[in-house]
């Protein structure tokens, strides 16, 4: 058997036709970039999310990029954020001539440890005024402790981007309610690349704020600064979504909650089937399950990560690491000065997980099948 990490394809076909037929719509409309699509999905992605505005962007990248620069990062500016999450976290950092700096995770969640947030800032008191954001990233799809976060940040004044490129949808308790990931810091970025939870057909991300100012701001960067046409008063970029990518995430959206749901059912099958496996550690629920939408299922292994790999490999289990090389470790963060070693646990995140296939469409013969490799393995 085959069971790939993920199948789009299979997330298609029973909308083909509706996706064809926006599609078309898009064609016979003659207009390619932002218009009245982009608009309405602007709205609808903003309502979910719980902001009151959502600016798109060209990709998930983009978004972080034009949420750094809504906040004028630049050189001698310090970003603080976490050694462990898709290099996009902080590649958009660096390009703007600021310093990120890395602050570890927790091995429950991946996510940004907030007791190591509060030392960073008691430890580096001297490099407080240079910080102009933190950007935790909502890895996997489940919240970072925006509560405490929030705490840290608000006591410093600093503003925060939350990465929700894995995470739209999800949620977490914050002030006594539950709030959806993105509504809670300054501004929210998502992402819909493919892989994610709502891909589009190619590259697209948002920006959500609740901020107005914010709003209009990133409205203007994503069009190279101009309002109106011609008239620059920002040095922005082109950031725009296309209206292709649109009317297909406008097909989606209506399906997303039950994908999200679908998901978790995949994910307590996995609970329920690998526990009491020794060497295996399942991932954590940090809030509750209704809070995660799953965009990963990452398990941590003994030291045979590798080797399990490579036998599910050639079971016919595509899996994957997310992400072999912490920040810290990477080639092109050298000048940044750091070893191997001070970040235990991103280092051990980077050497012990892997994701299983979680994607909807994962049929339950499929999940059984992956579960039987596991054993036969581990036995
Ligand atoms: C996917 C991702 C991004 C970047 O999104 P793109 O749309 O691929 O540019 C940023 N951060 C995280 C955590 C991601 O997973």
């Amino acid at each position: 058997m085959n069971v790939p990490l993920l199948d789009v394809a299979a997330q298609l076909t029973p909308l083909k036709s509706e996706l064809m037929k926006a599609i078309e719509d898009v064609v016979d409309s003659g207009r390619f970039i932002m218009g009245p699509l982009v608009e309405e999905l602007e709205e609808k992605i903003a309502q979910y999310a719980g902001a009151k505005y959502g600016i798109s962007m060209s990709s998930g990248t983009d978004a972080l990029l034009a949420a750094l620069m809504a906040l004028d990062v630049g050189p001698g500016d310090i970003v603080l954020s976490t050694p462990y999450s898709f290099f996009a976290t902080v590649g958009v950092v660096a390009r703007l001539g600021a310093t990120p700096v890395f602050v570890d995770i927790d091995l429950q969640s991946y996510n940004i440890d907030p007791a190591e947030l509060e030392n960073w800032f008691e430890e580096n008191k001297a490099e407080i005024p240079r910080v102009k954001a933190i950007i935790p990233v909502h890895l996997y799809g489940q919240c970072a402790d925006m509560e405490r976060i929030m705490q840290i940040a608000s006591r410093y004044g600093i503003p925060v981007i939350e990465d929700g490129a894995q995470a739209i949808g999800s949620s977490c308790p914050f002030g006594g309610k539950i709030k959806s990931s993105g509504s809670i810091g300054k501004m929210g970025c998502f992402s819909f690349f493919p892989s994610k939870n709502l891909g589009a057909m190619g590259d697209g991300g948002m920006v959500v704020t609740s901020d107005e100012a914010l709003a209009e701001k990133l409205a203007k960067l994503r069009n190279h600064g101009s309002a109106p046409k011609y008239y620059h008063s920002l040095i922005g970029g082109n950031f725009r979504l296309d209206a292709l990518q649109a009317a297909v995430l406008l097909v989606k959206l209506p399906h997303l909650d039950t994908w999200h749901e679908m998901r978790r059912a995949n994910a307590v099958f996995y609970d329920e089937q690998l526990s009491g496996i020794a060497g295996l550690k399942m991932p954590a629920i940090t809030w509750s399950r209704e809070n995660h939408i799953y965009n990963q299922y990452v398990i941590s292994v003994d030291s045979r990560r590798n080797e399990l790999r490579d036998y599910l490999q050639g079971q016919g289990i595509t899996t994957e690491v997310y992400y072999p090389v912490s920040f810290h470790e990477q080639e092109c963060f050298r000048y940044l000065g750091y070893n191997t070693g001070d970040f235990p646990n991103s280092e051990f995140a980077a050497s012990h997980t892997l994701a299983l296939p979680i994607y909807p469409e994962l049929t339950r013969e499929m999940q059984a099948y992956v579960v039987e490799q596991i054993k036969a393995f581990f036995a």
